[in-house]
């Protein structure tokens, strides 16, 4: 602490750092939210976007920041984050021999057109990880499933190839069908803002969905189609072998964990996949339903911060 601080002003200003952040994600969607409501509910939705923050182990009393103080200072973009070196050593995933996942296909509505996913290719023979664009080429022109036919794009995945953390979502929307690029409509906005809180750009991380190809009318997808597209998620990841791995929503955690378990109940917990911390958060479509879990999801982004701090340039 400088000479002459106040005690705890360091403890405070990180904490003000944070409010900052959390606020520049969730101040524009509220805006949004807020144009939307004719009716008596923004009230409701004002007295949503306090957020109380407390310093753990500290005795200031929690800090409730209102909706409608935030001043044009605190959301003018992520705060600096201190230059701290990579903790976690880089995890080697393996692909080749791997089985498909606890998504098991019920009856396939068509035979698959291609063949199974080269999985040899993939893993270039040796267990040497394959490079993004190899397994891009590996898809191909997919019709391993039957979204193939509904869909205008393959939307593979976009940001750095060497992204130390990478972001998985469900499958894509209209708009992302339309363009080929994941999370770019109504939700994708919000991930956006959600990685920049975190002090990131696009460009940056890597993002990506459990499978590639729009299922018809935003359904979820199934378990054949998440079978037949889940060897080449495990192949991005094996690629890019990042630092960490944040899932959002029930189907990418459940994939990649191999599990059941409610989304409630794994958010938050930290988890491995394949020796890469993973840490499970909701779907930005679900907080866009459900503003109110915006503050368990940006506790979990905490979490990843504060374990995985952005190096320094
Ligand atoms: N929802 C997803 O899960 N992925 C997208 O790319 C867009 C919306």
């Amino acid at each position: 602490m400088a000479d002459g601080a106040l005690p705890g002003a360091e403890a405070l200003a990180e904490v003000l750092a944070d409010v900052r952040r959390y606020l520049g994600w969730h101040r524009d969607v509220a805006g949004e939210e807020l144009h939307a409501s004719s009716d008596g509910t923004l009230g409701a939705i004002a007295a949503a976007m306090a957020v109380e923050v407390t310093v753990e182990g500290s005795s200031t009393p929690p800090v409730v920041v209102e909706y409608g103080e935030v001043s044009a200072e605190m959301t003018s973009g992520p705060a600096p984050v201190d230059p701290v070196p990579p903790t976690a050593s880089r995890a080697r995933v393996e692909v080749a021999g791997r089985s498909a996942g606890v998504h098991r296909p019920s009856a396939p509505a068509q035979a698959p057109l291609n063949p199974p996913a080269p999985e040899a290719v993939l893993a270039r023979g040796t267990g040497e990880p394959p490079l993004l664009d190899e397994v891009r080429r590996a898809l191909g022109d997919c019709k391993r499933c039957k979204l193939c036919s509904g869909r205008k794009n393959v939307v593979f995945g976009v940001g750095n190839p060497k992204a130390r953390l990478v972001f998985v979502g469900e499958g894509p929307g209209a708009e992302e069908d339309n363009q080929g690029i994941p999370f770019v409509g109504a939700a994708g906005q919000l991930l956006t803002k959600m990685i920049a809180a975190m002090g990131y750009s696009r460009d940056e991380v890597y993002i990506c969905n459990v499978v590639k190809c729009r299922p018809p009318g935003n359904r979820n997808p199934e378990p054949d189609e998440i079978e037949a597209c889940q060897p080449f998620l495990e192949a991005q990841l094996n690629a890019i072998r990042p630092s960490v791995i944040i899932t959002l929503g029930k189907f990418a955690a459940q994939t990649l964990l191999r599990t059941d378990t409610p989304i409630t109940r794994l958010r938050g917990q930290w988890r491995e996949y394949v020796g890469i911390p993973l840490m499970p958060t909701f779907h930005p479509a679900y907080l866009l339903r459900s503003p109110a879990e915006k503050k368990s999801a940006w506790t979990d982004l905490q979490a990843v911060m504060a374990r995985f701090p952005k190096p320094g340039p």
